[in-house]
């Protein structure tokens, strides 16, 4: 199977049965010897609990890479913290209870994913996850207004401000792990934008495209991909018109955006399902469409790679009548 598939598994506690059985195959698998000379040779190898897999700091599900804009899902039991390392800092990544986590990783990170595990007994053990390369998209896009392209100076700020705001919500960080349940699509219909194109609006480049498009007309209901807590919401953004985000647990977070309707207010949690508001075209937008971007914290990802692909509801729509 090809690793990049794993973070549209969800990976949960040992006591779901697909899971049970690939970790307890690690732990049959890894030699006693691994495991033996981690442990200070003065200290007595603890007698296992009766009916219980004990965790042990040589025990990771960590698959061998990850896609570019992918999400690494992975478990580190035992494990009591989790770091991200960089040539420059040590960022700590939030650990689950059974030992679950995630890392985002960006349209252009090359990789490798450096991880290190801290156990309870003040060992430490390195990950290292390889990054793939994907090919991106040119998408050229005429007939967006003027100033919404290259915006005189006091629209500039507004946009700045208005992005700080956005950036300023994505910083939470909640223990609830809504993001472990998977992702359904939030409306369907045809993908008329992906992530990570490099788009030209009339003929200036910008930043590469942070989401998914759907096409959809004004008024179509978006529902929730995943359950989370709605941490903005405002209707008139300059670039982006009516914007939604909904936090997913542990830094991960979706972004809605163009919407006609926003039917949440923030701190309001949503189930997974729940309308959210209405398909728009507001903001920087060339006609009615979904956008839908992720976020682990300040990294976009593809949203894409957590879904079920293809859409089966907007495939048996496409399909022509017998
Ligand atoms: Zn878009």
């Amino acid at each position: 199977m090809d690793m990049t598939e794993h973070p549209r598994r969800p990976c949960r506690a040992p006591a779901a049965g697909r899971n049970k059985q690939s970790r307890l195959g690690l732990h049959l698998l890894l030699p006693l010897a691994v495991l033996s000379w981690q442990l200070p040779a003065s200290e007595p190898l603890a007698a296992p609990v009766a009916g219980h897999a004990l965790p042990t700091p040589a025990a990771v599900d960590v698959p061998t890479s990850v896609a570019q804009g992918g999400l690494l899902q992975a478990h580190a039991p035992g494990a009591t913290s989790l770091q991200l390392l960089s040539a420059a800092a040590a960022t700590s990544v939030r650990l689950a209870p059974d030992g679950g986590f995630v890392v985002g990783v960006g349209r252009d990170d090359a990789g490798p994913l450096r991880l290190r595990a801290v156990y309870g007994d003040g060992t430490t053990r390195d990950l290292s996850v390889a990054v793939k390369p994907r090919a991106w998209r040119f998408e050229k896009i005429e007939g967006v207004p003027e100033a919404t392209v290259n915006p005189p100076p006091e629209i500039a700020a507004r946009i700045a401000r208005e992005q700080a705001d956005v950036a300023a919500a994505r910083v939470r960080d909640d223990a609830r792990e809504d993001y472990a349940a998977g992702f359904d699509w939030p409306v369907h219909g045809r993908v008329s934008g992906v992530y990570g194109s490099q788009r030209i609006y009339n003929g200036t480049p910008k930043s590469p495209h942070s989401g998914l498009d759907v096409a959809v007309p004004t008024g179509t209901p978006i529902h929730a991909p995943a359950a989370g807590i709605v941490i903005f919401a405002r209707p008139d953004l300059y670039l982006t018109g009516g914007t939604v985000l909904v936090d997913h647990g542990h830094g991960l977070s979706s972004n809605f955006l163009h919407m006609s309707r926003i039917d949440v207010q923030v701190g309001q949690r949503v189930e997974k399902g729940a309308v959210l508001g209405l398909v728009g075209m507001t903001g920087r937008a060339t006609g009615p469409h979904m956008h839908w971007g992720m976020n682990w914290f300040s990294t976009r990802i593809d949203p894409a790679l957590l879904l079920p692909r293809p859409d089966p509801a907007a495939e048996a729509a496409a399909a022509p009548l017998q």
